[in-house]
């Protein structure tokens, strides 16, 4: 029925979420619609074909947990995929997904992975896809030797700090995933801090502390992303370090991930701080140029997508920050290729990374006006049309005042997204194809968009 089908999809999506960025999630996940679900077949809508390959080559082990954890063993996914939007009576066309290899029992015991929520490890961050460069090569070869004796060596604990987007979650989840293969009877507790901590709140609250604590005391690799989360949380603090303890007194591995070297961080009990002398620190630089390029050659060559070496020079001379800004702009330079159906060369980069480097003030009125235009033609307030509401009609305007800006300004996606409400640039992304798609589909829409749009064009020629 529609309803299981949205019910089902919703937790699978639930579970999905936690497991990826939001950017990520949002590119990706929020475009899909639930179908429908019959003998244990969950349908879904993806917006092309694109996409349904993008999912399968990125987001398939996922895919498959989720199923598996909300329909079981036998659960299997199928893919509607809008091949043709130009055909306004297409059916979508079906496409199977390739068949498990094998399921994987449920409630066979505490051990699977799948059947505690804490001990979720993301599948794809393993220390194979870890590109190596000075950046990161200490971190990575410590992580590498605990992954392969997991509290048999000196680094123990194992603690990995650096700035956003360094890759200390995907080196943390290596580990785990590693351990997960070479050692399959071993416990692996994978927890971001801020998790730890609404855990431990809701655990004090509904008297579970007990339980709570016991569930990390029997695990034999402990990976907590993020302690400086922990800052300030003395009660939280006090359960971990309770925990640490009892880990490293039976050696069982513990590795722990900060946005900075122990002795700054601040808000953290000093007795804690003193415990990962024990063990081994290791930092995570910013990558240099060669670790660039070799980043974007793996993340391109994973895809299937093929840049030239012109074009990878120039995304890694451009953005130097972190491998995270990396990754998020070939994701828009594969999202704008693929919504403006061009292919990716150093143009489209240009553009891409004009938006993200620097923004046009001068326009800023125009997005303004655009948004005043809109507001108006759809008789709301501009208030509502960049505000929260998920009633209809606001959405509607909204999308459209989206789409229209995008073509009317040289604003980033990003940028736009800004102007309502801090918005993700993947909700742009989304209402873009929205619109495009109505304007393809529903001559009743595409009418009104044009009248809009009339009204733009007359207004923006009478100003110059
Ligand atoms: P952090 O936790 O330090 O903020 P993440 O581990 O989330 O950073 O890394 C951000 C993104 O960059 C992830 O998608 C990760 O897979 C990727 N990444 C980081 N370092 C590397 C690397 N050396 N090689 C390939 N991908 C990397
Ligand atoms: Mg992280």
């Amino acid at each position: 029925m529609h309803t299981d089908s949205k019910i089902i999809w919703e937790k699978c999506l639930l579970y999905i979420q936690g497991q990826l960025s939001e950017q990520i999630y949002k590119t990706w996940f929020s475009p899909i619609v639930a179908k429908h679900f019959k003998d244990g077949v969950l349908t879904i809508q993806v917006p092309s074909q694109f996409f349904y390959e993008w999912l399968e080559e990125h987001h398939l082990p996922l895919l498959k947990q989720a199923v598996l954890q909300e329909i079981g063993p036998h659960g299997k996914l199928e893919y509607a995929i809008v091949i043709d939007k130009g055909n306004k009576k297409q059916k979508p066309l079906m496409v199977n997904l390739p068949t498990y290899p094998g399921p994987v029992p449920r409630d066979s015991g505490e051990k699977t992975a799948s059947s505690n929520a804490i001990f979720q490890l993301n599948p794809n961050y393993l220390f194979d896809n870890l590109i190596e460069g000075s950046c990161n090569q200490l971190a990575k070869s410590a992580a590498q030797a605990v992954a392969k004796n997991p509290g048999g060596t000196a680094f123990n604990p194992l603690m990995l700090y650096g700035g956003v987007g360094l890759g200390k979650t995907h080196i943390s989840q290596a580990v785990g995933n590693e351990v997960r293969t070479t050692f399959p009877d071993k416990k692996i507790a994978y927890i971001a801090s801020e998790k730890f901590t609404t855990q431990f709140i809701e655990a004090l609250r509904n008297n579970h502390v007990q339980s709570f604590t016991e569930q990390y005391l029997t695990v034999d690799v402990l990976i907590l992303d993020d302690i400086q989360f922990l800052s300030g949380k003395e009660r939280t603090q006090e359960i971990f370090f309770h925990i640490f303890n009892h880990l490293h007194q039976l050696k069982k591995q513990i590795v722990i991930t900060g946005d900075c070297a122990p002795r700054n961080l601040k808000g953290l009990q000093e007795r804690l701080l003193s415990r990962f002398k024990w063990g081994l620190t290791a930092d995570l630089q910013r990558p240099d140029f060669e670790t660039r390029v070799a980043i974007i050659h793996s993340k391109v060559a994973a895809d299937g997508i093929n840049l030239s070496s012109e074009l990878i020079n120039y995304v890694a001379t451009h953005v130097d920050t972190n491998v995270r800004e990396l990754e998020g702009v070939l994701i828009s330079l594969i999202a704008h290729a693929s919504l403006a159906r061009r292919d990716i060369n150093i143009e489209l980069a240009q553009q891409v990374l004009k938006h993200i480097v620097q923004q046009n003030p001068t326009l800023e009125t125009t997005i303004e006006v655009l948004q005043q235009q809109v507001a108006a033609h759809y008789n709301i307030s501009v208030d509502d049309l960049k505000g929260k509401s998920r009633k209809k009609e606001m959405v509607v305007a909204r999308q459209a005042a989206m789409h229209l800006i995008k073509k009317y300004t040289t604003h980033s996606l990003k940028s736009i997204g800004a102007y309502f409400g801090g918005r993700d640039h993947t909700t742009v992304i989304h209402a873009i194809q929205v619109v495009e798609e109505l304007l393809h589909t529903d001559p009743q829409y595409a009418h009104l968009y044009e009248l809009i749009e009339q009204k733009i064009k007359s207004s923006i020629t009478n100003s110059y």
